[in-house]
């Protein structure tokens, strides 16, 4: 039998610009769709940490370094209506609770001796319909949470192997009515005909999450490569204040994109100037394991400089 091929995606969180570290990741995600033969879909997620321009540049960026994409660029504050739906679905079939327990409780709770189940103690789940009424009534917002029936569940990820992760009560809808991300990257990976999700390795303790809110509603979980991130000389996660990090940050050094693209491609272990090249060499089956360490911004030197 035949299968339409399947898509793989980037989905970038227009809070800033992409720095060395998610372009490669979002290079990795290409790499791995397009030698598997799937499209590449591209998604913004906009419900939250929004900074004017940030997407467009974003994606300019992703052109420049040679990613292509298919089909239109999603925006996940276009799709508010299908988060409604999945999560009117989820309270139809008994799988929410209202949750009215402040940020400041739920860490005091789930620091309790005997309390923690999973990362969110469950507080609120067994309120009565009369509790429920004086929470409403003295006026805090409720966030929906989903009653869990599990505590942890095995997802497989091509680069860490069999993985089990706890599931807590994870929250479907804040309070404030935004839908959380755990639930609209579900939404929008199924929705997408996603069967491939190749992203930064920190994410790896909330997919078991993410995979069981797919099985409780009736996708298939794609396959997963969550891959390891770019870091700073003190081993922690790169930010802007580690130097010339960005693309842009590059060109005013008098580097080009194709500069940018050779570095991750030597990170990776090959020697290529092009997406297209590194297409061509990419082998899954071969990535470093460990994170890319960034040399301060001497890595990047303007092209043409020994
Ligand atoms: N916007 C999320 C992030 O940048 C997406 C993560 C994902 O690939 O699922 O962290």
């Amino acid at each position: 039998t035949s299968h339409a091929p399947g898509a793989g995606r980037y989905a970038p969180s227009p809070s800033g610009e992409l720095h060395i570290g998610n372009l490669r990741t979002a290079v990795l995600a290409w790499l791995f769709a397009r030698t598997t033969g799937r499209r590449f879909l591209l998604r913004v997620d906009d419900l939250d940490r929004v900074r004017p321009g940030a997407a467009e540049r974003q994606l300019d960026d992703l052109a420049a370094i040679g990613i292509d994409w298919d089909g239109p660029v999603v925006h996940q504050s276009e799709r508010l209506p299908a988060y409604a739906a999945a999560i009117a679905e989820l309270i139809t079939a008994g799988h929410t609770y209202e949750c009215f327990c402040t940020r400041r409780e739920i860490q005091q709770a789930a620091t309790a001796p005997h309390g923690p189940m999973g990362a969110y103690p469950g507080t609120c789940r067994h309120l009565s319909a009369a509790q429920r009424a004086v929470r409403r009534a003295e006026g805090r917002p409720a966030a929906l949470r989903l009653r869990a029936e599990v505590t942890d569940y095995e997802i497989i990820d091509q680069l860490h192997g069999r993985y089990r992760g706890a599931v807590d009560d994870l929250v479907l809808r804040r309070g404030d009515g935004i839908p959380a991300y755990n639930l609209t990257v579900v939404v929008d990976d199924a929705a997408g005909g996603i069967d491939q999700v190749v992203r930064g390795d920190d994410l790896l303790p909330s997919t078991p999450r993410q995979a069981y809110l797919a099985e409780l509603l009736g996708h298939a979980a794609p396959t997963y490569a969550h891959v390891p991130l770019v870091l700073n000389q003190e081993g922690k996660r790169l930010a802007k204040r580690d130097g010339a990090v960005s693309l842009s940050d590059q060109r005013a050094l008098g580097n080009t994109p194709e500069g940018v693209l050779s570095a991750i491609a030597d990170s990776l272990g090959y020697s290529a100037r092009t997406t297209a090249e590194l297409r061509e060499v990419f082998d899954p089956t071969h990535i470093p394991g460990k994170p890319w360490i960034l040399e301060p911004i001497g890595l990047f030197r303007p092209e043409g400089c020994p």
